[in-house]
């Protein structure tokens, strides 16, 4: 195959994939009387390249999401470089010396999970940035924190900080379903946190819930955004999750 061929058979993989994952989405929103406008899907492109991020932006993705901070920073370099205008989430693990880097291109940070965080983060926001970085509260399902994630006891007193600070702006709640947990047990305590902190915090009306394995009943208990990985790109050689 030549390079051009070769781009073209991934471009309609990945056409096909989107227009399968599409179909299922608008399926689970009739089955759970939601619009599918209120179900909007991040891309999680870790460990695949930018040529990949281009060709999902020409079919019409808009937002993407990374994990590790070295990848996603070149990543998005690479894409905008080419001319390509795209949304940046970034989803993992964060480090407070990675803050300043993240800050300067992401549209939102989804996994705020402590104090020190927030104080990092909104320093470089407030340097880096004309407006208040958009942000989650990655919220720990069951309160394992080696996987990241704020417990229950802790999350209001997060978000009050998070409220606090000039350069963050509270959008609302994400998670990753516990390994061992029914999908539906994890998405159902998911919903009744974020609906909790909304009364601290009216503004905070993300859900971000649901990857490819359970996104179907994440929708049921009303995520907003989902982030999808293998059911668009294809399997991973990777770990598992959360990474980085
Ligand atoms: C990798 C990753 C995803 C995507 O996972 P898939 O199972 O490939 O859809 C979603 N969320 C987070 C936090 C991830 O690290």
């Amino acid at each position: 195959m030549t390079e051009d061929t070769a781009a073209s058979a991934r471009r309609t993989e990945l056409a096909d994939n989107l227009a399968r994952t599409q179909e299922q989405i608008a399926e689970a929103c009739r089955r759970n009387h939601r619009r599918p406008e209120e179900v909007s899907v991040i891309a999680v492109t870790k460990m695949f390249p930018a040529a990949d991020v281009r060709h999902l932006a020409s079919l019409g993705v808009t937002d993407f999401g990374e994990n590790r901070e070295q990848e996603s920073t070149s990543k998005a370099h690479e894409v905008s470089e080419s001319g390509v205008d795209v949304r940046w989430h970034f989803i993992g693990r964060l480090q407070r010396n990675k803050c300043r880097a993240v800050a300067s291109y992401v549209d939102m940070v989804h996994s705020v999970d402590r104090m020190s965080l927030v104080s990092a983060l909104d320093n470089a926001a407030i340097a880096q940035r004309e407006h208040a970085l958009p942000v989650l509260l990655q919220l720990s399902l069951d309160s394992d924190v080696k996987r990241g994630g704020v417990p229950a006891e802790h999350d209001e007193e997060l978000a009050v900080e998070v409220l606090a600070r000039k350069g963050l702006r509270l959008r609302g709640v994400m998670a990753v379903a516990p390994r061992d947990w029914q999908a539906e047990r994890a998405f159902e305590t998911l919903a009744d946190r974020a609906g909790r902190l909304r009364r601290i915090a009216p503004d905070a009306n993300v859900i971000c819930a649901g990857m490819s394995g359970d996104f179907v009943t994440a929708i049921e208990y009303g995520a907003t955004v989902i982030r999808l990985g293998a059911n668009l790109l294809g399997p991973r050689a990777d770990v598992g999750y959360p990474v980085g």
